[in-house]
């Protein structure tokens, strides 16, 4: 991936800028925004627009924030709005997640949770441990903090557990281990319970933090869910959880949390004082609205078979035309699927995605190249698909015409 650093002719600008990488992610939505041709978009990791239960909050918001009070309007607690913070305690207890009080602080979204979490545990120079392939989005916020990062390989268990304790023990112990357990971003996979359990076992042995990031927990394809990284630390003040809206609700709403040992509380404070004060309060109510009118678990019921079927549909889709030049994993939850390539490119091996991403997007199909995951730059072959956000028809032309792009750059 071809990382932007950021330095400027005559203004005096921090060291810190430089490391500054941004998203290719986040760049892809204003890059579609601009395209006026069909394109079946299975770039950006969004809930279905379908999905996003408009209506129902169109229906509450009266009551929360525009009853004619002021009093949405005005600034929050730093940590959450009582009212969100009471609904939501609700909503995780009897779950993997159930906590208390004085472990939760509302955040701008899981990114903010990320940025609290390197912003308190990362110095320049500090090895932070990713997942590779990895969110992009949670590693730059890392290198923001101008850590260094141990990319440590990812199987369909997940992060490989022993490979992080080797290369530990090569480079140096990271003070942060960031972790997606859960139907990861990008691979899709989940991480065992047995592997979790190591993961903890490792970081109580050498000190390590354990950013915790598991937005899509909920979004199971079956009923049987692996234990939270949270719930297995049985309150050990090592694993830093952090959560959001963005994927069960809506992701403009920009509401989220982080569950952290009470321990921590005081600094998180500070920390998001010095950044935004507190979460936008006409969003915290709208979201504890939803809540308390019970709309949560309905909505998250058929958001999971709606998914489900969609994978299927990548999975058929990718089988009838890729079978020959790749392979892909099969998640059993979340919004991604990862795509290997093995052949198809002009000299019979795989083409770079990258490369391969203009003549797809041409042909009306995107998609994030594979190396976006990796800050080495370690999938060139690869790349990840969003199913949830595509109907299942509107899938099947995508792929298909992913495979014409393919075909375009195999005979050049
Ligand atoms: N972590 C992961 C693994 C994600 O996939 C995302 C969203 N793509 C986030 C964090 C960020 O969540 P939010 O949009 O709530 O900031």
């Amino acid at each position: 991936m071809t990382i932007t650093r950021t330095s400027h002719p005559t203004l005096p600008l921090a060291d810190r800028a430089a490391s500054l990488v941004g998203s290719v992610i986040d760049s892809s939505t204003s890059l579609l925004a601009g395209q006026t041709h069909d394109i079946v978009r299975l770039a950006m990791g969004s809930p279905a627009r379908e999905a996003i239960p408009a209506a129902a909050l169109a229906e509450v918001a009266p009551a929360a924030i525009g009853a004619g009070s002021a009093d949405a309007f005005d600034y929050a607690a730093t940590e959450g709005d009582p009212a969100l913070r009471e609904a939501l305690l609700a909503m995780l207890e009897g779950t993997s997640d159930a906590t208390t009080a004085d472990r939760l602080t509302i955040t701008a979204g899981g990114m903010q949770g990320l940025d609290l979490a390197n912003k308190l545990f990362v110095d320049p120079g500090d090895l932070v441990a990713v997942e590779s392939p990895t969110y992009t989005n949670g590693s730059a916020t890392a290198l923001s903090y101008q850590a260094r990062l141990l990319e440590v390989p990812v199987d369909h268990e997940g992060m490989v557990v022993e490979q992080l304790r080797a290369l530990g023990e090569a480079r140096g112990r990271p003070k942060v281990i960031y972790t997606i357990p859960t139907f990861q971003n990008p691979s899709g996979a989940t991480m065992s319970r047995a592997r979790r359990e190591a993961l903890l076992e490792l970081a109580r042995e050498w000190g390590s933090v354990v950013v915790d990031d598991d937005p899509y927990r909920m979004l199971g394809f079956a009923d049987e869910e692996v234990p939270s990284l949270h719930e297995l630390a049985d309150g050990d003040p090592l694993v830093f959880s952090v959560r959001t809206f963005s994927k069960i609700i809506a992701p403009g709403l920009r509401v989220g949390w982080v569950d952290t040992d009470p321990s921590l509380q005081p600094l998180l404070i500070n920390a998001k004082q010095a950044m935004d004060t507190c979460t936008n309060l006409p969003m915290q109510r709208l979201v504890a609205a939803f809540l308390q009118a019970g709309h949560l678990q309905e909505h998250v019921a058929v958001q999971r078979q709606e998914y489900r079927r969609r994978k299927e549909a990548m999975q058929q889709a990718l089988a009838e035309h890729l079978s020959d030049v790749a392979r892909w994993t099969d998640p059993e939850g979340g919004f991604f699927l990862w795509v290997t390539l093995e052949g198809g490119g002009a000299d019979g091996g795989p083409p770079d995605t990258e490369a391969l991403f203009p003549v797809a997007l041409a042909e009306g199909v995107a998609y994030i190249p594979g190396n976006a995951f990796s800050a080495e730059g370690r999938f060139p072959d690869a790349l990840r698909l969003c199913f949830a956000s595509t109907p299942p028809d509107r899938i099947h032309e995508g792929v298909r015409r992913l495979r014409v792009a393919l075909d375009r750059m195999g005979t050049g």
